[in-house]
């Protein structure tokens, strides 16, 4: 165990299975560079900011909330992290993304041993299983180890890994994609990024991740600091939950500080871990 902050929570937005619209008051500026008008004083075309992706299968838009080059890059991060880690689940679960219900059918599966070998399997047989990372603390609540830049180990939820199905395809073995830990504490980031944002207001606190959230870091690169302010809290425990996302927002106390912070529980129903967020 390490020293760690501990949150108060002060808001709780659930997020049921089944996908709701919904639209919250414009906010009329970009949310990640503050900008409302371009270098040449024309005012902005902002585009709407989903609070959770909407290949998530949420619907809770935040409208006028992000500029061209903003949402370029935030749309890039959320591709690969979509495509990478979740596609299999979106079409097991049936998740309502922007087109509907994904219409992939076969899905890769890595079944090499020393090296990757891919094989594509219908989703029938697919072994979906959710797998999503536990992390240490981030650095700006807690006294978390030096050299701690990967996740502490992964939580694994079985939707669909049937032994006769792998048995099928003379599978015995195989292991789930990589994650991108960058673009995947981006996409964290800017999830409690967004919705502080809404909640608390433009101005009222000074953002810590809205400039993480919108540099384009090239796909599998090492940044130093994409756990400085996303991580888990290990002290605090998830209780079973019947939604299929949470977000909360409050206050991380650390260090006889107290920073706005937000927890955000992607697939809480399947007990996945809550990310603490410290947002401003
Ligand atoms: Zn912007």
């Amino acid at each position: 165990m390490f020293a760690e902050g501990v949150f108060c929570a002060e808001h709780l937005l659930t997020f049921p299975a089944q996908k709701t619209k919904g639209k919250l008051e414009a906010f009329g500026r970009c949310v990640y560079c503050g900008r409302q008008k371009d270098e040449h004083g024309q005012p902005l075309r902002l585009t709407s900011e989903h609070i959770i992706p909407e290949f998530l299968g949420a619907g809770l838009e935040l409208p006028d909330a992000s500029c061209p080059t903003c949402q370029k890059i935030t749309a890039t991060f959320e591709s690969s992290i979509a495509q990478d880690i979740f596609d299999p689940v979106r079409k097991s679960f049936s998740l309502v993304g922007k087109d509907g219900v994904l219409k992939k059918t076969n899905f890769p599966l890595d079944i090499g041993r020393e090296t990757s070998a891919h094989e594509f399997i219908p989703l029938i047989h697919y072994p979906t299983i959710l797998v999503l990372p536990m992390l240490y603390p981030a650095a700006s609540y807690s006294r978390r180890p030096r050299d701690a830049d990967d996740p502490f180990n992964f939580r694994m939820f079985n939707i669909n890994a049937d032994p006769k199905a792998l048995q099928k395809y003379a599978i015995d073995q195989f292991s789930s994609q990589a994650i991108d830990m960058v673009r995947f504490a981006q996409m964290i980031a800017k999830i409690a990024h967004v919705y502080a944002m809404h909640h608390l207001g433009y101005g009222t606190f000074k953002p810590l991740v809205a400039d993480f959230v919108r540099t384009d870091f090239p796909p599998g690169i090492r940044c130093k600091s994409h756990f400085e302010h996303v991580g888990c809290l290990w002290q605090a425990k998830d209780a079973k939950s019947p939604n299929l996302h949470e977000i909360e927002i409050g206050k991380i106390d650390w260090n006889g500080q107290s920073l706005n912070a937000v927890r955000v529980r992607l697939f809480a129903s399947c007990d996945m871990p809550s990310y603490y967020v410290t947002v401003g």
